[in-house]
């Protein structure tokens, strides 16, 4: 077999490993070594793909051996279970100053843990989030690594290679931060994409249920939105969605699908790490929480029949136009909503967590490959580059102004939604979050008064420093 001659090693030939695997072997510098526990697998790839020029090793010894120093290897394995057995098997056979790269979707929490226990052996161990799914994969996704600023150096030009490349050429990868920081802002940006998908769906559903325009013509909607402000993948997803038709029953293949949302977690884990980090992410929780609701089938089915809705269950916008614009401006101004949270989640985590995240980096390195990627995104690093301290992204200039424009629209579509019984989860409570954050008083006076009456929880006060407790009468 040949000898060290791989720069760049790939361990788990499934979909994501092998497609990521021959993007790899297809950039200029690359040869790329392949492993995978099931020998078939692997068999496969080199086979199919005889052009990619793959070293495949049978086992990790011969893995090892043929990748030269410092070795650098890519795990794709099931997340969990799959990755702490790699990783045990990959730091027997790997040298201190080599570079082990987890880029499953792992939780956080475990990468700051496996990183900590390789850390000793001298070998770097770096959790990176990819996203683009299987297409990304091959074609070039977004990357987020973590792991410490030494490996970067080795291993910063070979995911550069790899990534997706804005139209200003720049490839979607930069060194996050420290550790957990690439899989932390990969599950940010599932939680992103969550509250995205659940706006969209809210967005069709009023326009179905409102203007009766059928998938294909709701299709044609989406399809001219994605030449405006809200261009992005998802958009133009969601139009070839609309428009596809079932082969067995020709209906819109929409309404052949179950509606049950699943999941794999990464927006739940979004949801409790804020919780841990007291930042409101609620259109994040809203998108999260409005799939566990649709995969509820019994209490769905017993409330079909229980719970009627209001009279105008049949009501119609008396101008189906102008209600599609108020859709749009809502959808919007709550897009904007959800990623200012989002971003307020990093914010946080880099705080909690010690990593030195630069916001602006971030949204730079989504604007291609990823699932969020959009238009969009080359205006937040612009909010970012013009205030690097931005108290909030819905208060920069241009947000700013997008979401006051777009408030008289967001208001009539919620009212809509509210007094037409559609439920609008995400629209209602990113407009919620709008006014909670604008209010000079919020009633949180009123809580703290609560607390302090049951609990001698304590409050301040507005017109001096201090802590009080007030001496309540009445029975307690
Ligand atoms: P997968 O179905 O999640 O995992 C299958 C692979 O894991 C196989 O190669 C399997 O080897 C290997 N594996 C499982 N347990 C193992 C163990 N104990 N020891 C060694 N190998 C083990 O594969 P995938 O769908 O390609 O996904 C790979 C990773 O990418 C996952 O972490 C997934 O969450 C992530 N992912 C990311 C995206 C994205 O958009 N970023 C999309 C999909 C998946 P055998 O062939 O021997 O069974």
């Amino acid at each position: 077999t040949e000898q060290s001659v791989a720069n760049i090693g790939v361990v788990g030939l499934a979909v994501m490993g092998s497609n990521l695997a021959r993007n790899l072997a297809s950039r200029e510098g690359n040869k790329v070594a392949v492993f995978n526990r099931t020998w078939e697998r692997t068999e496969t790839l080199i086979n199919d793909h005889p052009e990619a020029g793959f070293v495949a090793a049978k086992d990790y010894e011969e893995f090892a051996a043929s990748l030269s120093k410092p070795r650098t290897a890519i795990i794709m394995v099931q997340a969990g279970r799959g990755t702490d057995a790699v990783i045990e098997e990959l730091t027997k056979v790997f040298e201190p100053g080599d570079i082990i790269v987890d880029g499953g979707n792992a939780n956080f929490h475990d990468t700051i843990r496996r990183e900590q226990s390789i850390r000793e052996t001298g070998i770097h161990f770096v959790g990176t989030g990819i996203s683009g799914g299987e297409e990304g994969a091959l074609n070039g996704p977004s990357i987020m690594p973590g792991g410490s600023v030494e490996s970067y150096k080795t291993l910063g030009p070979i995911l550069e290679s790899i990534a997706a490349r804005a139209d200003d050429g720049e490839p979607c990868v930069t060194h996050v931060g420290t550790d957990g920081a690439g899989h932390f802002v990969k599950m940010v940006h599932n939680g992103i994409e969550y509250a995205d998908m659940q706006l969209i769906a809210e967005a069709y559903d009023l326009i179905r249920r409102g203007t009766g325009k059928t998938p294909a013509e709701i299709a044609d909607v989406f399809d001219e939105w994605n030449k405006g402000d809200l261009e992005s993948y998802l958009i133009e997803i969601t139009a070839q969605v609309l428009r596809q038709t079932d082969a067995s029953t020709g209906q819109p293949l929409v309404d052949v699908i179950l509606d049950a949302a699943g999941a794999k977690g990464t927006g739940a884990w979004t949801v409790q790490n804020a919780l841990d980090l007291g930042i409101p992410v609620s259109g994040i929780a809203e998108a999260v929480f409005a799939r566990s609701l649709s995969s509820k089938a019994e209490q769905r089915a017993a409330a079909v029949e229980a719970l009627p809705g209001p009279d105008s269950e049949n009501w119609k916008p008396s101008d189906p136009d102008a209600f599609i614009e108020d859709v749009r401006q809502a959808l919007y101004a709550s897009k904007i909503i959800a990623y200012s949270q989002g971003f307020d989640e990093i914010i946080a985590g880099a705080e909690q967590y010690d990593w030195d995240i630069k916001k602006g980096d971030i949204a730079k390195i989504w604007r291609a490959g990823c699932i969020i990627r959009a238009r969009f995104l080359g205006r937040i690093t612009e909010a970012y580059q013009n205030d690097a301290d931005l108290v909030a992204l819905v208060l920069a200039p241009y947000f700013r102004d997008a979401v006051t424009g777009a408030q008289g629209a967001w208001r009539r579509v919620v009212v809509s939604a509210a007094e037409a019984g559609i439920p609008s989860p995400a629209f209602s409570s990113s407009l919620a979050y709008y006014d909670g954050l604008r209010a000079k008083r919020l009633p949180a006076a009123l809580v703290q008064g609560q607390r302090d009456f049951f609990g001698a929880h304590t409050y301040k006060r507005v017109d001096k420093d201090g802590i009080f407790h007030t001496l309540w009468s009445g029975d307690r």
